[in-house]
């Protein structure tokens, strides 16, 4: 089997770049090892995007509800709350979607198909081998996508860096829960060491008083079995009558941005490439942008015959540049709000209940917290002035 590209990974990652490479003109493969693109999800389905299908969507909220450990509440609107608010996404639904919309631009999807390694051909990356359905396959092709999700191999493989530290890691567990008590207007945030330490614990509702419950934690303060003993601690004391459906566990890379996205003959995208945000843990659309900023830079890559670093540094330059920043300075955030006590938490929230923050953005708040609680949030006033 021979093609231009091919894509490890059939996530939102891996499949916008299967269609962005596909439209323009690649002869494309994508790769995924499940039977089913989309399932079990990992992912408490949030997203803030704009003219979503409506069959991707399991419902949509009013805005975003931030607890402290203390029980008080702040409120903040729908298009102010970032990336994750605004639906609630099917994502069986919703990744099986963008596949088919990638193999309706001509690429082919591969499934059960696991990557195993790269081949190699004059110290160059040739191609991918594979075990499809329980048979040995290799894909030949000049260019590989790495959309291969947190415990990403294909990095590796092309000798890129991609280890994550503990404490750059969320160690997660989430039930789909149905609950007549469920806030199906909000997504609901709730802080606190004991809750979630250095984590949150979060309800995304699903509609007809489903919800997906769960929290992470950060994986140096982890053992294992904890994000889910914290899980069902939080189910007791806050939905005690919650029956759960489903459940999952996965990790969430929350580091700032990786050294290096490429690699001769090779792109990483999305949690492969550790462009989550750090702060909330959110990555669907990161994810996309990168798949479809590959997928545009293999194109040109293959045209110039040049896939090695330099015709492959455009997408390196283009992702930093669109939201990389984003991730860097959520980082900071995210390093400096996780070292913040349950009283310290109490106080910030307690210090919004006379200010109308509904219609502010995450740095309008941070530049009224500041104003409210300026020793507390000192460390962070380069950042926010
Ligand atoms: P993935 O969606 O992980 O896709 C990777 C794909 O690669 C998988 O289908 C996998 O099976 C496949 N694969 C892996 N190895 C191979 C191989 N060797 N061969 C072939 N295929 C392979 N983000 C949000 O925006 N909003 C949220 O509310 C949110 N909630 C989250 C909750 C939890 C508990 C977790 C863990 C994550 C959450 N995220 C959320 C993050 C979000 O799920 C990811 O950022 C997003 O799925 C990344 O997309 P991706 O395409 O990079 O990777």
């Amino acid at each position: 089997m021979k093609c231009d590209l091919i894509v490890v990974g059939g996530g939102p990652g891996g499949s916008m770049a299967a269609k962005t490479a596909a439209l323009a003109g690649l002869k494309v493969v994508m790769l995924e090892k499940r039977q089913e693109i989309g399932d079990p999800v990992r992912c408490a389905e949030g997203v803030r995007m704009m003219k979503p299908e409506p069959e991707w969507i399991s419902s949509e909220v009013k805005g975003a509800r931030i607890y402290a450990p203390d029980g008080k509440s702040i409120v903040m609107s729908e298009d102010k709350s970032g990336g994750e608010v605004g639906y609630v996404l099917e994502r069986k639904v919703f990744d099986r979607g963008l596949a088919m919309q990638a193999a309706q631009a001509g690429a082919t999807v591969l499934v059960k198909t696991r990557a195993l390694g790269l081949l190699r051909k004059d110290n160059a990356i040739c191609g991918v081998s594979c075990l499809r359905i329980g048979e040995p396959l290799q894909i030949e092709a000049p260019l590989i996508i790495g959309a291969d999700g947190v415990e990403s191999k294909v990095g590796r493989w092309a000798g890129i860096d991609t280890t994550l530290e503990l404490q750059d890691i969320e160690s997660c567990a989430q039930f789909l829960v149905h609950d007549t008590s469920i806030d199906d207007e909000y997504t609901e945030f709730f802080l606190g060491n004991s809750i979630a330490p250095s984590g949150y614990a979060w309800s995304f509702p699903k509609g007809n008083n489903l919800a997906n419950i769960g929290l992470g934690i950060q994986g140096s303060r982890s053992k294992p079995g904890e994000a889910m003993r914290l899980l069902r601690q939080f189910m007791r004391t806050r939905f005690p009558n919650g029956k759960v459906v489903e459940m999952v566990v996965g990790g969430d890379p929350c580091s700032g941005p990786i050294d290096s996205a490429i690699a001769d003959g090779v792109m990483l995208v999305g949690d492969a490439a550790h462009q989550t945000d750090p702060l909330t843990g959110g990555g669907i659309l990161n994810a996309m942008q990168a798949g479809i900023l590959a997928g545009e830079v293999a194109a040109k890559a293959i045209a110039a015959g040049n896939v090695r670093r330099s015709g492959l540094q455009e997408y390196e330059d283009r992702w930093r540049d669109d939201f990389g920043k984003v991730i860097a300075r959520s980082f900071q955030l995210k390093e400096f709000f996780v070292k913040l006590t349950d009283n310290d938490l109490n106080q910030l929230i307690g210090s919004l209940a006379k200010e109308d923050i509904t219609k502010m953005d995450l740095p309008g708040m941070l530049r009224v917290l500041f104003r409210l609680n300026p020793k507390l949030l000192w460390g962070l006033k380069s950042m926010i002035i």
